[in-house]
């Protein structure tokens, strides 16, 4: 943090400004492999910082149930229009709160309760909203839910259009969480047109991907495009939802007034400032080497034994089953956490073990590809992994690595990170 923002907050809460310094040296000293993770610019973090967050502001620019809104409604229009600008969408609504109500207002835009949904199942590499039944979406609606092939491990869109003909459902979903794959939305779109589906891309993981072009962009096959702001986009915690002109009013209606009030103005603000940031050349040539990254890294856990789900990545992430190195996901998450390697354990499509003690760690590229490491910094980690899970149980060799880290992390400072 800025050392006069943290002396003000020090005056004031002591016990809050120690913890986020802490915070803030360990994001400079481990490395941040979650893939859903990145580190947002100190413009972003400004922005999102500032007193735009006292601001009521229900309704939309030009209606609102507020007075006071001359620069509020400048700064939401400026977002919404490098929204629509980037990614070429006819409608950007950028009030949802994250990504989970930004589909949850797609739902409502859309289907009554008990209405069909269709998604990719979670352990498949879905998303909770895509209808998982311990979500609300799978809980209030009719869920059918398609996997991957066994073979390929990659979606069967023979599956999913069998499987739209029979359930025929209202809203489909493409995306997931744990998708190391290029997906096909013109695929999906052709089977949502058959069966009369509004079809949703969900593009929270790879929108910083899809925005720099090198990733298929869903516009303009997709009737709805959701996303979430923090991820590969690089912006603060929050959600977007871009359509088509003709969905725009139930959009729009879905997230205010059906789903949420006040729209938070700081985070608006931010997200202008990321979407700003994500039309410059640099961010095209961060998007690139996330992928050329997640390859080498890739190559290098291959070659080492580790069993990739797909056998290697399209994009920012990679699913590796650690189990052929004779350890689970979480011993090999934790262990890796203790040398300062941070990532999440993982089921893997078809895992023999259970969700909370799967067989697989994911891994994503987008936040050291932030820090500006490259391909021989990805066969350093992916060597640090292995020696660590190989190693699991020897608390030397894990501070070792840790110290190796730091010294990495020195060399790569982080944006957004001032100490
Ligand atoms: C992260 C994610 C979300 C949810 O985003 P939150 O901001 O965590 O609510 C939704 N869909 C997909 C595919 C995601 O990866």
């Amino acid at each position: 943090m800025l050392p006069a923002l943290d002396a003000l907050l020090r005056a004031t809460d002591p016990a809050i400004a120690d913890l986020i310094v802490a915070e803030e040296v360990r994001e400079r000293d481990t490395i941040r492999l979650i893939a859903s993770e990145n580190y947002a610019s100190s413009a972003v973090l400004a922005a999102a910082g500032s007193v735009l967050t006292n601001k009521y502001s229900e309704g939309y620019a030009g209606k609102r149930y507020y007075e006071g809104q001359q620069e509020i409604d400048k700064i939401e229009t400026l977002a919404i229009d490098r929204a629509k600008a980037l990614f070429g969408a006819d409608h950007a609504n950028v009030q949802p709160y994250s990504g989970s109500p930004a589909n949850l207002a797609v739902y409502f835009a859309f289907l009554k309760p008990g209405d069909t949904v269709m998604g990719m199942a979670l352990p498949a590499g879905g998303h909770l909203t895509h209808g998982w039944n311990v979500s609300i979406t799978g809980a209030y609606f009719r869920a059918v839910q398609y996997g991957v092939r066994k073979d390929t491990q990659r979606v069967d869109l023979d599956e999913v259009r069998d499987l739209a003909r029979k359930e025929k459902p209202k809203l489909l979903f493409a995306g997931g969480t744990a998708v190391p794959r290029t997906i096909d939305f013109a695929a999906y779109a052709e089977i949502a047109r058959e069966v009369g589906a509004i079809f949703v891309a969900d593009i929270a993981h790879i929108s910083g991907l899809v925005a720099a072009g090198v990733h298929p962009s869903p516009v303009p096959v997709a009737d709805v495009v959701s996303t979430t702001t923090h991820k590969t986009l690089r912006g603060p915690r929050g959600g977007m939802l871009m359509c088509t002109a003709a969905h725009a009013k139930a959009i729009d209606k879905a997230v205010f007034p059906g789903l949420q009030g006040g729209p938070h103005n700081h985070t608006t603000a931010a997200i202008a400032v990321a979407l700003h940031e994500a039309r410059t050349a640099e961010f095209k040539q961060y998007a690139a080497q996330i992928i050329a990254n997640a390859r080498a890294m890739a190559e290098e856990l291959v070659a080492r034994g580790f069993a990739l789900v797909t056998g290697g990545t399209d994009n920012h992430l990679i699913l590796a089953d650690v189990t052929p190195k004779g350890l689970a996901g979480k011993p090999a998450a934790k262990a890796l956490d203790e040398a300062g390697i941070v990532l999440n354990y993982n089921s893997v499509p078809f895992d023999p073990r259970k969700p909370f003690d799967p067989s697989g760690v994911r891994i994503g590229t987008p936040a050291v590809t932030s820090r500006g490491m490259k391909e021989p910094e990805m066969r350093q980690i992916a060597a640090w992994i292995d020696l660590v899970i190989t190693n699991h149980a020897d608390a030397a060799v894990k501070a070792r690595v840790a110290g190796e880290v730091r010294e990495l992390c020195a060399k790569f400072p982080a944006p957004g990170i001032i100490l």
